[in-house]
């Protein structure tokens, strides 16, 4: 399966990554990507921008180094009950927007308020990716969830990065995967870079979704028809690269 965008991707804006816009740019062309999204981490978590940065992402190139840079964010769920650390003002202009759970932002709970916590994010129009569902501290029940996701057209990631750091990711990703594909739930797959070299970086997601031979159809980002009309879909914003 080739892929063509990385959808979750940081700079130095925040002060645990190492690489610029540039940087991760021509380190995508040299991977054969042709789009990457910028998705910052949002305000809540130390060291991240604030939301002038956001609101301000048009001042990026579109294009850099032949790549196409979509403008989002990686917003961190504050509770249980669809509280986000970005304003609608600031969300509506973005291109595509994820939602963590982050244990610096977040306390895990257990499944029932995990579960509460998706269907939330699933209720609110402005959310569009389900940031790295797949960590094994915030388990929640696949079918209630997967069914408001498919319902309110979300897109779920699975997310390269957590394969190292975040535990019981494989086998955890495999069922949500499975459910994915159960439901029609639309994924994408993401390296989550925070240095340049990471970027594009998709081996164990792939593996994984070969594993379990699922539908390459509803992989958004194997396709770049496919991806730009669900940026334009989700987000409402028609992308020209
Ligand atoms: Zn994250
Ligand atoms: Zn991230």
């Amino acid at each position: 399966m080739k892929i063509i965008a990385d959808t979750h991707t940081h700079t130095v804006a925040c002060d645990h990554a190492y690489s610029t816009f540039s940087e991760n740019a021509a380190r995508a062309k040299t991977a054969g990507l042709d789009f990457i999204c910028a998705t910052e981490h949002a305000s809540a978590m130390k060291g991240a921008p604030g939301p002038v940065y956001f609101s301000t992402l048009h001042n990026l190139p579109r294009v850099l180094d032949g790549v196409t840079i979509i403008r989002g964010a990686e917003l961190n769920i504050l509770d249980y009950e669809g509280g986000v650390d970005l304003t609608e003002g600031v969300l509506k202009n973005l291109e595509w927007v994820i939602a963590s759970y982050h244990s610096v932002c977040i306390e895990p709970a257990d499944i029932a308020a995990h579960t509460r916590g998706w269907i939330n994010i699933a209720a609110n129009p402005l959310i569009h990716v389900i940031g790295h569902c797949g960590d094994s501290r915030y388990n929640f029940e696949h079918k209630p969830v997967l069914e408001a996701f498919k319902t309110a057209g979300k897109i779920v990631e699975i997310n390269n990065h957590s394969f190292h750091v975040r535990p019981g990711t494989h086998e955890n990703c495999k069922k949500i995967a499975i459910a994915c594909a159960e439901y029609g739930v639309p994924i994408v797959v993401s390296s989550d870079a925070h240095h340049a070299t990471h970027i594009g970086e998709l081996g164990d997601a792939i593996a994984m979704l070969g594993e379990i031979g699922f539908p390459e159809e509803l992989v958004l980002n194997a396709d770049s028809t496919r991806f730009l009309s669900a940026v334009s879909r989700v987000s409402g914003k028609r992308v020209t690269p």
